[in-house]
């Protein structure tokens, strides 16, 4: 049995789909939904460039695929893995999408809304707030933006 946790090799896949980013000039974010038993749901990439389209974060695109996959939107008591911390719209999007839980890697001290600038998810205002963990194999996460945006400069 891997000595990993079921997140680390969760963010494995999340980091492993962040490189197919790349292929279209897009930063690379990867994300993975995964439902209670642990199986995953969906999967997305940063495709804003790809697709022309500004909401097309990783976050979003993997819910839309699970929610796809379940044929509902909810997505209650399943988990989101991305390899960044969630921005305002994707934050907004898990907690609409009625996610238990929120693990992400690196924190994106420009846009960050999980702690950074903002924490949209543990709102004590809203009734739904997604149990988070932060910072998982955030280094490896790290590298992979660094190493981008020191080539698209
Ligand atoms: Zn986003």
């Amino acid at each position: 049995m891997s000595s990993l946790s079921h997140d680390e090799t969760l963010m494995g896949r999340a980091l492993d789909l962040a490189t197919r980013a790349l292929e279209s000039g897009d930063v690379p974010v990867g994300a993975v939904v995964v439902d209670a038993d642990g199986t995953v749901i969906g999967e997305g990439w940063n495709a804003r460039e790809r697709d022309g389209d500004p909401t097309a974060h990783a976050e979003v695109v993997a819910l839309r695929s699970a929610a796809q996959a379940r044929g509902e939107w909810r997505l209650e008591g399943c988990s989101l893995v991305v390899t960044l911390e969630p921005c305002t719209m994707c934050a907004g999007a898990l907690v609409l999408a009625r996610v238990s839980r929120l693990v992400f890697g690196a924190y994106d001290d420009k846009a960050g809304a999980v702690g950074s600038l903002w924490d949209v998810v543990r709102d004590r205002r809203l009734n739904h707030r997604p149990e988070v963990r932060a910072g998982v194999r955030a280094e490896e996460a790290s590298a992979q933006l660094l190493a981008f945006f020191a080539e698209h400069r």
